[in-house]
């Protein structure tokens, strides 16, 4: 959980100097943060498993994931301060990330304890960038397993490796996981390979069920028994992407939970993604699930 501050248009610094941008503005960030946020705005129930600070940072997340209704009961204030990210974004919608990590470098460090209470009413397990929370690293697949054999669902968001550990990591993971979403910066790094095809054979051959490559403007692409099928994105305008991935991840979730089939679902995830880039920070731009609806019929006529 993170709180972003996007500065818009930024090209390049001038130490020493006062620029002027159009504009300044704060929004929750983080995976596990904007995915919950976007299953919550689609109507689906979640429920936050997570650590923020104690100041006005987390306040502020707090607020805005509880105007959507996320169930926050799991998440705990810890003295540590709120991780926080200054993007600095380009005309062109490109960013620049400075993140001071705070509470994420200790979140999470005891395995969660899973009880019925925790268990009541899922279906599903979503991990969000175990890369963020170095803690969680050494039981992330010990957690995924646990939830598998609960009975509930698994999916994991690979995220970016500052480590530089990648499969050390996550590969553990992926024999507990049905669902992998993995951009394509990420599958190369993971896997070494430049092929999307053998990047996604080596993530399925650790174990993972279905692999969901998000492809930018061009949509994704899921890899399954069922072999390769490419959903096209959207042509949209684009302002910044900046959490685009988490928003397509709880697109997807939410539509696997209201009953679409995978290839319903990433094209459902496609949308809700392209809403996203449409304006300023990662959640700002989604819609609720009928609106999200009406817009993709609007978007078939063109
Ligand atoms: P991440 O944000 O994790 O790096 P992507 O950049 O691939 O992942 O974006 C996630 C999803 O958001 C894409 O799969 C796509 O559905 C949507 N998306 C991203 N960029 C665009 C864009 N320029 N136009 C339309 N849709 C986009």
């Amino acid at each position: 959980m993170v709180l972003d501050v996007l500065v818009r248009p930024f090209e390049q610094p001038a130490w020493g100097a006062t620029q002027w941008v159009e504009s300044i503005g704060q929004q929750i960030g983080g995976n596990g943060a904007g995915t919950s946020y976007s299953i919550a705005k689609l109507g689906v129930p979640v429920r936050l498993v997570s650590e923020t600070g104690s100041d006005a940072l987390a306040d502020t997340i707090l607020r805005t994931l509880g105007s959507v209704n996320v169930d926050l009961r799991w998440v705990r204030r810890s003295p540590l301060p709120t991780p926080a990210t200054i993007a600095l974004v380009r005309t062109d919608g490109a960013r620049s990330l400075l993140h001071s990590p705070g509470v994420s470098g200790e979140a999470l460090s005891e395995p969660v304890e899973i009880t019925s209470a925790l268990l009541e009413g899922c279906t599903r397990f979503h991990l969000a960038n175990v890369f963020g929370l170095p803690k969680l690293r050494a039981h992330a697949a010990d957690l995924l397993r646990r939830m598998k054999e609960a009975g509930l669902a698994t999916s994991l968001d690979t995220g970016w490796d500052s480590r530089g550990e990648w499969m050390s990591t996550l590969g553990p993971c992926l024999a507990h996981t049905d669902l992998c979403f993995v951009n394509e910066d990420e599958a190369r790094w993971l896997t070494g390979v430049e092929s999307h095809q053998q990047a996604a054979r080596a993530l399925r051959d650790a174990g993972a069920g279905t692999v969901v490559l998000k492809l930018g403007a061009n949509g994704c692409a899921l890899f399954n028994d069922s072999g390769e099928t490419r959903v096209p994105g959207f042509s949209v305008p684009v302002v910044d992407t900046t959490g685009a991935g988490d928003c397509f991840a709880g697109g997807f979730l939410a539509a696997l939970q209201r009953g679409f089939s995978l290839e319903e679902a990433a094209r459902f995830a496609n949308a809700v993604g392209a809403l996203s880039v449409q304006a300023l920070g990662g959640i700002t731009g989604l819609r609720e699930f009928e609106e999200t609806i009406l817009w993709m019929a609007s978007q078939n006529r063109v």
